[in-house]
């Protein structure tokens, strides 16, 4: 062994941090904490101490040691400084003239001289080594010194592996790099050889005669030749990955087989990737090599200099895409190789299905509709309302998948706990617990009450504990790329910890699908609590959006129009207009709504048009998701959600990306030959089979009778009938259970309208008015007075000057579904510009949670801590009131407008704690009225009319 006076150590510009991850990689663990130091009280009579800029202080834990650093005020410095003591402690230098690199160098030659070595083959503790199986191929092919591919010992030798990587840790990058070292080591070792322009290394001197005896007697076991099925990765992206078949002659060896489908003309020419999938996979990438990279004079202080090797055009996007290595030219996806565990050939089909299931694994959204095994239905979710609704992978789960899949760090995760200020008199205490904490306390206060804005709120309600969490992804050599926090708050540390994992996935799934402009996507990033790195963010993720753009891109998703429904007799738009569904079978009445979980059976066919060819993609017996969440694709929620139960429904949609296409046909090769034939659709057949009530729902069925819905339409019956109102306007009337009802009994009422926000509901409220109308025609035998009937598309925080002045307006459980100042908007536009002589509004009662939440009847073999999921009764609230919140509410819109207000309720008893179950507020105009809309005759109408249904 010579030239090892030619190696340069550690290049002088190396941080602490680096030369850690050199030694460690992974095995290193930062952990930055924030430090606020309390700032030397200068006036002692203040309460709340004041704060000190924010420090951070990073503890690093290697396998033999952990250090913590001092305070910083970057987090960047904090961990090199940690970085530098851990350097220290272990007694390696950073300097120069350390000689950190050298020792491997020597390492690497000795392991290449012993693996040419009689030794290594006669050694009995290695019977198994994968690189065996490559020399008995070598013999086979009477070569009596052991040639061998230099990258078939750079690939299955893990010792010059791992050696390779601690001279220079982005040769795992790339793979020209790690065989360049191994080639220049090879030369300097004394019993290896190289050949002059090939990449191979043989024994100088020929094996003894027992070895080759040894080694060439064990025949193979089966004398036939095998065919294996591997894809091809063409190294320009707009050329299709296609299927090839590998044949391995029974003495063949597997490397000349993938040689000859590279087209080229021998072994020594194939570079190899890591193995790629699954962890226990044997899936690996085999390119050729761009050119020789051994200058034979280079220095090996060149080598390491040596930029990694770039070659524009060359650069296989795919296949580096999924390696996460440089890789060149056409590349070959194969399952196939000598093993630790099986000393024969090991095998296994590589399909173009694999390959497009490996594809859209690693978008989150991919990942997701593969852990549901519903490819062509699934999406993955907009949120995470509570794990006994969350059905496929948590996205905790999917979200740690994506970082190992683009080999970055494991995310981290911190949650912190807000307390509520149960006692306005304890907040010194309060605040001085929060000092680690990262908000200021206000803010903190802010979230606690439930997004209540009145900070100097004296509730001294017990809201519990919630819990909000940050999540930080972060590159391999532990560098930031994304950190998100959510500012919502949850009852559990789970909740908080998989909603921030999800904001991060749907983020980056919308990132990686190329649905927005850039700066548009990162600005909505920010709104939702994430912050960006550019410039490690842009060097993680460019080649995988760039990947994904070219294969997704393509085929835009659109439904087509086809057959219409019953809906269409009544003239109603759908939401999704885009799209039309053959409803089937008897309306049950038993409709999904926001929350409710259901069970829908599928079959998703792939037609060819014109032809009567029809081939099953994917199909499901029992399918159950959250209605609400866009945990399927819209087309099928919006079908859906027009379903009763028991109802059957058909669609057709054009086709997806044929990336998800493929993934879902698997290895069908009859859905592969349509598709190659053109023109095809897809046809979704739905049948929905069961459904499971959201929370409230059930709660409000179970804990009261009659129920507290007709408990709410009752309390609204009474009035109606006391005040002997004509006409009624119900304000946010959902899917018309108010006027529906008020249909079935004798009223004085002879007009009826209903306004909502959501076509979906109003689509359903329209279809049951309507029959129920129309199977009351008969005026002699209906004891209904309605003479007319309409329903509007519209806000209620908006003003329409068509429903002003009507006898009587309802408002039920709907405030509590718009943010709070939209209901104190809608307070005002009502009682200043609708001023309906009577205004009934209700909305839960906050403080009777408890008694709700006691008595819950979910699954009580649960997990308790699954009860009450949300702090809410229902996941779309964005508020609930206690009862002091209501009265003030309510006394300070009738004071401004001129009515008087009673508060009133259902379920429970005013006089029992806490109260009402639902409370109403019952608002009437006062005596002096002011009217004031006659001079705008041709006022905008802002409302859409949906339906209007008149008598005779
Ligand atoms: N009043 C109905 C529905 C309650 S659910 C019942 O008691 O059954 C709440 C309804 O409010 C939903 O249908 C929702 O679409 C509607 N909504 C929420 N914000 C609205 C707004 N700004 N304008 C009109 N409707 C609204
Ligand atoms: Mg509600």
């Amino acid at each position: 062994m010579g030239e090892t006076t030619a190696i340069q150590a550690t290049k002088s510009n190396q941080t602490p941090k680096s030369i850690i991850h050199q030694k460690y990689g992974t095995n290193a663990f930062y952990k930055i904490e924030e430090v606020r130091e309390p700032v030397q009280n200068s006036c002692p009579g203040l309460a709340i101490p004041q704060q000190g800029p924010c420090l951070f202080r990073c503890n690093l834990q290697l396998p033999e040691l952990s250090v913590t650093s001092e305070t910083f005020k970057k987090k960047r410095d904090a961990e090199q400084n940690a970085a530098q003591m851990a350097l220290e402690k272990l007694g390696i230098q950073p300097a120069t003239d350390s000689p950190t690199s050298r020792e491997p160098w020597d390492e690497l030659i000795a392991r290449i001289s012993f693996l040419f070595s009689n030794e290594f083959l006669s050694s009995q503790h290695l019977p198994q080594h994968p690189l065996i199986g490559h020399f008995k191929a070598a013999f086979q092919r009477e070569t009596e010194c052991g040639l061998l591919p230099v990258s078939v010992l750079a690939t299955y030798d893990a010792k010059l592996n791992n050696l390779c990587k601690s001279i220079k840790h982005n040769v795992e990058r790339d793979p020209h790099l790690i065989v360049t070292l191994i080639m220049k080591a090879a030369r300097l070792s004394d019993s290896a050889a190289i050949s002059q322009g090939k990449l191979w290394i043989w024994k100088q001197s020929p094996y003894s005669p027992d070895i080759l005896k040894a080694l060439t007697s064990q025949q193979l076991s089966s004398s036939e030749g095998i065919w294996i099925q591997a894809v091809r990765i063409p190294c320009s992206i707009e050329k299709p990955v296609e299927p090839v078949t590998l044949y391995i002659s029974s003495n063949g060896y597997y490397m000349d087989a993938i040689a000859q489908k590279l087209g080229l003309t021998d072994n020594s020419q194939i570079l190899v990737s890591r193995t790629v999938g699954k962890a226990s996979s044997e899936m690996r990438l085999y390119f050729s090599v761009l050119e020789l990279p051994v200058p034979s004079d280079s220095s090996l202080e060149d080598l390491l200099d040596a930029k990694e090797v770039v070659t524009d055009g060359s650069f296989n996007e795919r296949a580096s895409y999924f390696s996460s290595q440089n890789i060149y030219g056409d590349a070959i996806l194969a399952s196939i190789g000598y093993t630790w565990k099986f000393p024969e050939l090991f095998h296994e089909d590589v399909s173009l299905g694999t390959y497009y299931r490996m594809l859209i694994g690693r978008l989150p959204n991919g990942g997701y509709k593969l852990s549901r095994e519903a490819i062509l239905v699934a999406e993955l979710p907009v949120a995470f309302t509570s794990r006994s609704n969350w059905r496929g992978s948590f996205p905790s789960d999917l979200l740690a998948m994506f970082c190992r899949q683009h080999w970055l760090s494991e995310p981290v995760y911190s949650t912190i706990s807000i307390t509520d200020p149960v006692d306005p008199f304890s907040v010194t205490s309060q605040a001085s617990k929060k000092l680690k904490v990262t908000k200021p306390v206000e803010e903190e206060t802010k979230y606690a009450n439930g997004g209540s804005r009145d900070a100097n709120d004296k509730e001294s309600i017990t809201l519990g504990d919630s819990f909000r969490c940050e999540v930080k992804i972060l590159s391999k050599g532990q560098d930031l790329i994304i950190e998100c926090f959510p500012v919502d708050s949850y009852r559990k540390p789970n909740d908080a910890r998989q909603n921030a994992a999800l904001k991060v996935l749907s983020w980056l799934n919308k990132y990686l699908k190329l649905d927005m402009h850039v700066e548009k996507l990162f600005s909505s990033g920010e709104t939702h609590g994430l912050s960006f790195y550019p410039e490690t963010f842009s060097k993680e993720f460019a080649l995988c959006r760039s990947v994904h753009a070219g294969q997704l891109a393509s085929a835009l998703r659109k439904c087509s129009l086809l057959a219409s429904s019953c809906v269409d007799q009544l003239n109603i738009t759908q939401e999704q207009s885009v799209c039309s569904f053959k409803v089937e079978g008897l309306d049950s009445g038993v409709f999904p709504s926001t929350g409710t979980l259901i069970c829908i059976s599928y079959v998703v066919s792939l037609v060819r048009k014109e032809e009567d060819t029809k081939e099953s993609l994917e199909s499901s017996d029992e399918f159950e998701f959250e209605v609400g969440t866009g945990a399927v694709i819209p087309e099928v929620e919006a079908c859906v959600t027009q379903m009763s139960m028991n109802q059957s429904a058909h669609f057709n949609t054009e086709l997806p990306p044929r990336d998800f296409i493929f993934a879902a046909a698997g290895d069908s090769a009859k859905s592969m030959s349509l598709l190659s034939m053109g023109a095809c659709f897809l046809e979704y057949s739905i049948s929905l089979l069961r459904l499971m009530e959201p929370l409230e729902e059930r709660m409000e069925q179970a804990l009261f009778s009659p129920p507290l819905s007709k408990q709410r339409v009752e309390f609204a019956l009474r009035h109606i009938n006391e005040s002997c109102a004509s006409t009624l306007v119900d304000f946010g009337c959902g899917s018309g259970s108010l006027l529906d009802s008020l249909l079935d009994i004798s009223t004085s009422l002879e007009k009826m309208v209903g306004v909502d926000i959501s076509r979906k509901s109003l689509s359903r409220a329209a279809k049951a008015l309507h029959s129920k109308l129309s199977e009351n025609s008969d005026p002699a035998k209906s004891s209904i007075g309605i003479k007319s009937a309409l329903l509007y598309d519209g806000s209620i925080t908006v003003f329409d000057p068509r429903l002003t002045g009507f006898d009587i307006g309802t408002c039920l459980e709907v405030i509590e579904h718009m943010e709070e100042d939209q209901a104190h908007l809608f307070g005002d536009v009502v009682l200043s510009s609708f001023r309906p002589r009577i205004l009934i509004v209700s909305t839960p009662n906050y403080e009777y949670n408890s008694i709700l939440q006691r008595n819950d009847l979910s699954n009580k073999d649960e997990d308790p801590d699954e009860k009450m999921p949300c702090k809410f009764r229902n996941h779309d609230h964005k508020f609930e009131w206690t009862r002091e919140q209501f009265n003030n509410w309510a006394s300070d819109l009738a004071m401004k407008h001129s009515y008087s207000v009673a508060i009133s309720g259902v379920g429970g008893s005013a006089d029992v704690e806490p109260g009402f179950a639902s409370q109403i507020a019952i608002f009437r105009r006062g005596p002096i009225d002011v009217v004031e809309c006659s001079e705008n005759v041709d006022i905008a109408h802002p409302y859409e009319v949906i339906w209007n249904w008149s008598r005779g």
